[in-house]
């Protein structure tokens, strides 16, 4: 698999690593902090350790002589944003404290690698392998958060103040979004899945929700003062591709209530809206399926945790039902 990865400057000291908008799963974008005085921070690593050499390699030129990465900062856990990170093993990696709890319980590296390479044919299995099979998880070791946190953070790579807010239970239980006040840059993570017209993305997938949370993050970073907003996927923003963002999360949220009054399933509304066509542009459509599961726990007051795998097999199910439809 072909994966462009760029690494841009975008205020003083800072760079997004960007990849390619609308290009699907686990392509991933993050950031690099670097102080005139030597320390350097990353903000999330990319899904594999290829990846991660890669960011490596574009990175290491751009630091001051002889310094190097001593610091990830996880805006959550699933392993696009974490487990090319394996390439920096003495690195602080700082998240948190709900993150620490969903990587212990998310599938590490080899166990998503065995279930994406089971050999097995069934739909589920055959989406997987289309989507991740082009990732190598072969040689990631596990990555383990080594500093966590509640609330808020405050910390210095070198010279350059660096603010850190949880913002979770949104896209996972334990979102952070990073907020660079001088630069006035906030990398959002998974809360934003970026789309412009010029650009357009993927659907967002939300494991945790409630949209109403997600929405508040958006907001969040509106009230930072932020004018460039790196998000977990898609192109760069603007305080204007926030404010889209958020009308787009806000008719989600919208339709999600107005379909479960009526009595449909979160199956069934992935269906509607998917057949509504109000985001043509966007990639992915079978992901309403896992936001508005999401939701509709929340709607249904539900306090047992959901079963990923079933969430999943049902995503994979819509995938091939709107294929088959062209
Ligand atoms: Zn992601």
């Amino acid at each position: 698999m072909m994966i462009n990865q760029d690494v841009l400057p975008i205020a003083d000291g800072v760079y997004a690593r960007l990849t390619t908008p609308g290009a699907g799963w686990g392509l991933s974008n993050g950031g690099l902090i670097v102080s005139s005085s030597g320390p350097a921070a990353w903000v999330d690593a990319p899904y594999d350790r290829r990846l991660g050499e890669a960011f490596l390699a574009a990175s290491t030129p751009l630091l001051a002589p002889g310094a190097g990465i001593d610091t990830v900062i996880v805006t959550h856990g699933n392993g696009d944003h974490l487990w090319g990170a394996s390439v920096l093993p003495s690195a602080e990696i700082i998240t948190t404290e709900e993150t620490l709890h969903h990587i212990e319980y998310d599938p590490d590296p080899a166990e998503l690698r065995a279930i994406v390479h089971s050999g097995a044919s069934d739909p589920t299995t055959r989406y997987l392998l289309r989507h991740f099979g082009g990732f190598d998880w072969s040689d990631c070791v596990p990555v383990a958060p080594t500093r966590t946190f509640r609330g808020e953070l405050d910390l210095r790579v070198g010279e350059i103040p660096v603010h850190l807010r949880a913002v979770g239970p949104a896209h996972t239980g334990g979102d952070l979004i990073v907020h660079l006040p001088e630069q006035r840059v906030v990398f959002a993570g998974d809360v934003i899945f970026a789309s412009t017209d010029e650009q357009p993305g993927d659907h967002p997938v939300h494991w945790a929700g409630p949209i109403s949370g997600i929405i508040q993050a958006c907001q969040d970073i509106l009230d930072t003062g932020a004018l460039t907003i790196v998000p977990g996927h898609g192109p760069l923003l603007d305080r204007d591709g926030v404010r889209a963002h958020l009308t787009y999360l806000e008719y989600l949220a919208e339709r999600a209530q107005a379909l479960h009054g009526a009595g449909l399933t979160a199956y069934e509304a992935a269906q509607r809206l998917a057949a509504e066509r109000r985001y043509p542009e966007l990639g992915l459509t079978e992901r309403l399926v896992v936001t508005l599961s999401s939701e509709y726990r929340h709607l249904d007051g539900e306090t047992q945790a959901p079963d990923p795998l079933q969430i999943v097999t049902q995503m994979a199910r819509l995938a091939w039902e709107l294929e088959a439809q062209g």
